[in-house]
C-alpha cells in the first residue's frame, strides 16, 4: 500500500508538541532538525517538515494526505480539507488591541479606522460579521508595533497569555477567532485504511491524557459510597486488602472533574489516594 504523507511544523509553537503525538502513537522515527523529511520505521507514513503556512495548501492538493496545524493558518488560506481531529495543543485567540490610551473600546469602535493584521482574510470576516468598515493593513510579522509606528490604529493578533501585547501598550478586546492544532486529511483520505489507523490511536493518546488511573483504599462499609462516586471504564475494580474489612478500588477518572472527586471520595472514607498517568486507552 502506498505510503502516506503527513506535514508537520518544521520548527516554532507546534512542533514539539505534533512530533510528542506522532511518537506517543508508536511511530519511529528520527527528528533530525536539519532534515526535511523522515521515514517512520513501523508504519508506512513519512513525515514532511514544512513551515506552518504551507501545510494546508499541501494538505489540500494532496502533497501530503495529513497534516497538523493551527485551525486559523487553515481558515486564512480557506483550504479544502477535512478536518479529522482537534488534538487539544496551540491554543490561542485571533483578538483585536488598541494603544492602552485609545478610545476604541469594542468593535463598533474600528468603523474608518486602520488595523493591521497577518489575517486578513479572517479579520475581513469579522468586520464583515460586525458591519465594520476599516481599512485592513496586512503585514507578516511584529503586527504589535503597528499602532506605534503609526501605521494602524489597531491591530488583530494572536494571543494566549497577553503578554506581547502589555509588554507593547496594547489592550486586547472582541474574540474573533479561537484556534487550536488540529489533524486535517486531503479530500477522501478519511477513508484510507492506514488514516483510520492512525487517527484511532491518536484518539486513543488524547483520551488517555484527558483521564487519570485512580487507586484509593476504603472500608468495606463506605466501599457502595466511594464507588459511586466513580464511572470507571466499565465499572471499578475492587481487590481485598492484607487488613480484614477493607478494599482498593481501581478506577479511571476524566482529568477534568478531578479535584472536584479527590475531594469528595476523601468526605465518603477513601485513604491513600495514588493518581496515575495513563499512556493509552484502547476502547
Ligand atoms: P513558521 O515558521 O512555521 O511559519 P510561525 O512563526 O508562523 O512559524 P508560530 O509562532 O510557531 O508560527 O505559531 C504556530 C501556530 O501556533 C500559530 O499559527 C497558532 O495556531 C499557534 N499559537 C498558539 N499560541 C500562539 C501564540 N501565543 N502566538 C502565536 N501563535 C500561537
Ligand atoms: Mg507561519
Amino acid at each position: 500500500m502506498k505510503t502516506l504523507k503527513i506535514a508537520i511544523q518544521k520548527s516554532g509553537r507546534l512542533n514539539e508538541k505534533s512530533v510528542e503525538i506522532l511518537k506517543n502513537c508508536g511511530l519511529s522515527f528520527e527528528n533530525y532538525k536539519s532534515s526535511l523529511i523522515s521515514t517512520v520505521t513501523n508504519f508506512p507514513l513519512e513525515i514532511l517538515f514544512l513551515r506552518d503556512d504551507d501545510i494546508p495548501e499541501y494538505v489540500q492538493d494532496g502533497i501530503a494526505d495529513l497534516g497538523i496545524v493551527g485551525e486559523n493558518v487553515i481558515t486564512e488560506v480557506n483550504a479544502d480539507v477535512t478536518y479529522l481531529q482537534k488534538l487539544g495543543f496551540g491554543k490561542c485567540t485571533l483578538k483585536i488591541a488598541v494603544p492602552n490610551e485609545s478610545e476604541i473600546t469594542d468593535v463598533s469602535g474600528l468603523e474608518g479606522k486602520a488595523i493591521a493584521t497577518s489575517y486578513p482574510v479572517i479579520l475581513q470576516k469579522y468586520l464583515d460579521d460586525n458591519n465594520v468598515n476599516a481599512v485592513v493593513r496586512t503585514i507578516s510579522g511584529s503586527v504589535e508595533i503597528g499602532p506605534g509606528l503609526g501605521l494602524s490604529d489597531a491591530i488583530c493578533d494572536i494571543v494566549s497569555t497577553g503578554g506581547t501585547l502589555k509588554s507593547n501598550g496594547l489592550k486586547p478586546f472582541g474574540e474573533v477567532m479561537k484556534s487550536e492544532a488540529v489533524l486535517i486529511a486531503s479530500k477522501g483520505m478519511e477513508l484510507n485504511e492506514d488514516v483510520i489507523e492512525l487517527l484511532q490511536r491518536i484518539r486513543s493518546v488524547l483520551l488517555a491524557k484527558e483521564t487519570k488511573y485512580v487507586v484509593l483504599n476504603v472500608a468495606k462499609s463506605n466501599l457502595e459510597k466511594v464507588v459511586s462516586l466513580l464511572p470507571g471504564v466499565k465499572s471499578p475494580t475492587i481487590v481485598p486488602l492484607f487488613e480484614e474489612d477493607w478494599v482498593a478500588v481501581h478506577s479511571v477518572i476524566a482529568e477534568q472533574d478531578f479535584w472536584e472527586k479527590i475531594n469528595s471520595l476523601k468526605a465518603a472514607g477513601a485513604e491513600g489516594i495514588v493518581v496515575m498517568p495513563i499512556e493509552k486507552i484502547i476502547s
